[in-house]
């Protein structure tokens, strides 16, 4: 494991490890307090984040923040924000597996650094990653899993919030119950 995050991403942002270098014009590292202790997980870069350089921009980014608004967390503050691949896949489509396990160790990783208590997965890719396999997030959305010391929970993606605003009052309650169980827990954010 690398023992620094600045360390860490000069790693990453020359990584070559699977094809999806060979389309990307940024790496997509991460983004948020080292130091927090609640931790986002989505899928891969889409356009603008490709561009930027920088997870979550665009219209899901902006209702992604303003999620975290409404519970009193921020990316400026007190939250870190990553993706399972680090680099876009063509066209938004899923990352595939061989790509995500390519990617895998660099998230791995940050986690280690990060030593956070709660994980929120955004969307079904995460999710069935690092939930369960078989994890369905309109069901399971909002539940709070233990896998390895961390509670992890699973909810909507903002780009499919986009595409589905129906779901947006169960993203909401997603996020107060985490808002809930970060107090109930005396999480420091
Ligand atoms: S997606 Fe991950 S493994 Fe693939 S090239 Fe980018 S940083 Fe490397």
């Amino acid at each position: 494991m690398i023992e620094n995050f600045d360390q860490l991403r000069e790693t990453v942002l020359s990584c070559k490890n699977c094809k999806l270098h060979e389309t990307r014009t940024n790496v997509v590292f991460g983004v948020g307090n080292p130091h927090a202790k609640v931790m986002f997980i989505g899928e891969g870069p889409g356009e603008n984040e490709d561009l930027q350089g920088i997870p979550f921009v665009g219209r899901g980014g902006q209702l992604l923040d303003k999620l975290l608004a409404h519970i009193d967390l921020s990316r400026e503050t007190n939250v870190y924000i990553a993706n399972m691949v680090k680099c876009r896949p063509p066209k938004n489509r899923d990352p595939e597996r061989d790509e995500m396990e390519a990617c895998m160790g660099y998230l791995r990783n940050q986690v280690y650094l990060l030593r956070p208590k709660i994980i929120v997965c955004l969307g079904r890719v995460s999710a069935c990653s690092l939930i369960d396999p078989k994890f369905k997030v309109t069901r399971q959305h909002g539940t709070f899993f233990e896998r390895n010391g961390i509670l992890m929970m699973g909810t909507f993606h903002p780009a499919a919030l986009l595409r589905n605003p129906v779901n947006k009052p169960d993203s909401l309650e997603d996020f107060l119950k985490l808002r809930e169980k970060i107090d109930e827990l005396g999480i420091p954010v």
